[in-house]
């Protein structure tokens, strides 16, 4: 089997590049967990043509403002208030995080929707299990064992990643 492939989105330039390295590598350890014998490959991507279904894109935005996963076809709510936001709808499911809520803890929220995504559970069943299932996501903490054993169970399932995020994206400050 080749590599999980797990795509990372900057859009607006929310993230600097040592952001954008430091929440790879932590992202790419734990997926290199979950993944363990075939692999993981974490990246930084400015689309995700060739994602397969099984596969995770998590877009970072500046704030809630500049949401994408709001604007995920057949939903119609707001975007989430917390950290991060995932939901799906149909087929599709989406992934943001918001980087000036999430500063100090951007890996860890990222994971946090990732395991929403990928388990797709909503936030009252996901946030009562442990490590960065639960809310508040502390900074610097790891995925539990429990964590990385569901993840690794659910990592096959198709929970197909909606890419329409680079063209849904306007920039919240762009009129600034
Ligand atoms: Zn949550």
């Amino acid at each position: 089997m080749p590599a999980y492939n797990v795509y990372l989105a900057n859009l607006g330039n929310a993230l600097n590049q040592e952001q954008q390295n430091q929440v790879r590598t932590a992202l790419q350890g734990w997926f290199g967990q979950i993944a363990n014998t075939d692999g993981a490959l974490v990246q930084w991507v400015t689309s995700a043509s060739s994602i397969a279904e099984h596969e995770l894109l998590i877009y970072f935005v500046p704030s809630e403002l500049g949401s994408v996963a709001r604007s995920l076809p057949g939903y119609s709510g707001p975007a989430g208030g917390g950290d991060g936001f995932t939901v799906w709808a149909g087929n599709l499911t989406a992934s943001e995080v918001y980087v000036s809520r999430s500063r100090n803890w951007l890996a860890e929220i990222a994971f946090h929707e990732a395991m929403h995504n990928k388990l797709h559970l909503g936030d009252r069943d996901l946030h009562a299990l442990d490590g960065l299932a639960r809310i508040p996501v502390v900074a610097g903490s790891q995925p539990s064992a429990n964590n990385i054993t569901r993840m690794r169970r659910a990592l096959n399932n198709r929970h197909t990643q909606w890419t329409g995020g680079w063209g849904a994206y306007s920039d919240p400050f762009g009129g600034l």
